[in-house]
């Protein structure tokens, strides 16, 4: 696709494009869905003196073989996942590995103290209630994450010791950045090969930044010097919005930190234009884009109406103003959602008419157990399963109440009905295990049989 353009005589736009080996074509259409990815563009920040470097430079996107590295000394620009990823690579083949960093993030193990997975303590509702507050939130929950401010100030703390001490951080590669404000600006799940290998020497990590390229290598801010033969770049990616025709990217209103959108999805300046997963970014965006998808199909369908411009720009502004107010100042901050996901998900499943408590009537699963895809099964598939309607957890947590207060007059004695509502909260607990279970040893059973009678 080369140009988006309005048309002038109705509403709809003109689409110029080329593939490949033909002339340009042009197309007219009443609605365009840009889907044109978050990370399409590499960024490579200009540095003096780049061009006389007699060896090789390239963004990260273009190391796609660790061999591009053997025997070479290489450096390694940034501090995030793609950076660290690729000083691991390229230290396995190269002569030297170096990551120059100018600010560390915090490493997010997969399981917290090696026992717990992260996602348990992340992407369940009690750990999204652990974040710096949604501002799109009831009166309620408002109080509750006032009130319970400093036992969450000291749940992250307790979580930076834990990463300190998983992936033995101290000076320069020690995060300045408190982490439930770092993990916004990516987040970065890693394994213990980078800790290990800076261990070993097998990488440097030096905290640094360029100054100007020499021929044979980089000189530093700092007037110090390291040798390089390969440079590699994991400095991330801006956004190109070239194919937009003159006046339109004004007309979007681009900020500094992105493009805001109504629920990531809809610009408020303009109409027939939508962008699906090319301004959002969370901890699991298939799911996202996926939800994001079903939505639009709902807005386009008319099953579901947009509030009034108004409103969607009154939305927007809040979003805005939100982010501005607390999460790290980036180019990309407008789509960052990451852990917020939780609460996304839940705006795109309340606007779609959905029951956005997706764990049915296994209540202490829908506090405590991460929330995965799978959750939302339900509203993709067509095979005719139905989801559960919101009502089921509210008449099993009445029924919970109902059972605690009839032992209770029954036996006058507060011990025995908490223990009957606990035993009656683990029912679904144990449902759902023994369905999970039951599954398993079904389809082992049916893979023994096939390997048995071919
Ligand atoms: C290093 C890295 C690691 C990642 N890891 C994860 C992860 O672990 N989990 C996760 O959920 N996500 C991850 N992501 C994000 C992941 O890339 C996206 O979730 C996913 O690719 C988004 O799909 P998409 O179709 O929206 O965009 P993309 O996959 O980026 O696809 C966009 C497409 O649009 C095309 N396009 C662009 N401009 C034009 C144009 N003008 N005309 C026609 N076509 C155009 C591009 O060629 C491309 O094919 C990662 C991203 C990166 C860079």
């Amino acid at each position: 696709m080369l140009s988006i353009t309005p048309l002038q005589d109705r509403r709809g736009w003109c689409i110029s494009f080329q593939t490949t080996g033909e002339d340009i074509k042009e197309e007219c259409f009443d609605f365009v869905v840009v889907a044109t990815g978050m990370y399409g563009t590499p960024f490579v920040p200009k540095f003096p003196d780049a061009s006389k470097f007699k060896g090789s430079m390239m963004h990260a996107e273009q190391f796609c073989d660790k061999d591009m590295a053997a025997g070479k000394k290489v450096v390694v620009v940034g501090g995030g996942k793609s950076a660290i990823d690729c000083a691991v690579a390229a230290a396995k083949v190269a002569q030297s590995s170096t990551l120059l960093f100018r600010e560390m993030h915090w490493p997010v193990p997969r399981y917290l103290l090696d026992l717990v997975p992260f996602k348990w303590g992340t992407y369940s509702r009690f750990g999204h209630a652990t974040l710096p507050m949604h501002h799109d939130m009831g009166v309620l929950e408002k109080f509750l994450h006032t009130v319970f401010m400093p036992l969450k100030w000291l749940w992250w703390r307790i979580v930076e010791l834990m990463f300190r001490f998983q992936f033995r951080l101290s000076g320069d590669l020690l995060p300045q950045s408190r982490l439930e404000h770092d993990v916004f600006t990516g987040g970065q799940i890693l394994s213990y090969e980078f800790r290990d290998m800076l261990g070993e020497g097998e990488v440097t990590a030096l905290r640094g930044s360029i100054a100007r390229f020499t021929e044979f290598g980089i000189e530093l801010a700092d007037g110090s010097w390291l040798e390089a033969d390969v440079v590699i770049f994991g400095t991330g990616f801006k956004k190109s919005y070239s194919y937009l025709s003159p006046g339109l990217y004004e007309q979007l209103d681009r900020q500094r930190d992105g493009l805001y959108l109504y629920r990531n999805i809809f610009p408020t300046e303009m109409s027939d234009i939508c962008f699906i997963g090319a301004e959002v970014s969370t901890f699991n965006n298939i799911l996202t884009q996926g939800l994001q998808s079903l939505w639009l199909k709902c807005v386009l369908t008319g099953q579901v109406l947009l509030p009034p411009v108004a409103a969607m720009t009154e939305a927007t502004a809040a979003d805005k103003a939100w982010k501005r107010s607390w999460m790290p100042a980036k180019g990309d901050r407008a789509a960052i959602l990451q852990l917020h996901k939780m609460k996304y998900h839940d705006q795109l499943c309340e606007d779609m008419g959905v029951n956005h408590k997706r764990k049915g009537w296994n209540l202490l699963a829908e506090v405590f157990a991460p929330y995965s895809a799978a959750d939302y099964t339900g509203l993709f598939c067509t095979n005719g399963k139905k989801d559960t309607p919101s009502w089921v957890a509210t008449a099993f947590a009445a029924f919970i109440l109902a059972i605690v207060a009839v032992v209770f007059l029954a036996t006058h004695s507060r011990k025995q009905a908490v223990v009957a509502g606990i035993a009656v909260i683990a029912i679904p607990c144990m449902v759902d295990m023994l369905k999970a279970n039951s599954k398993n040893m079904a389809d082992m059973l049916a893979a023994s049989l096939k390997t048995m009678c071919p």
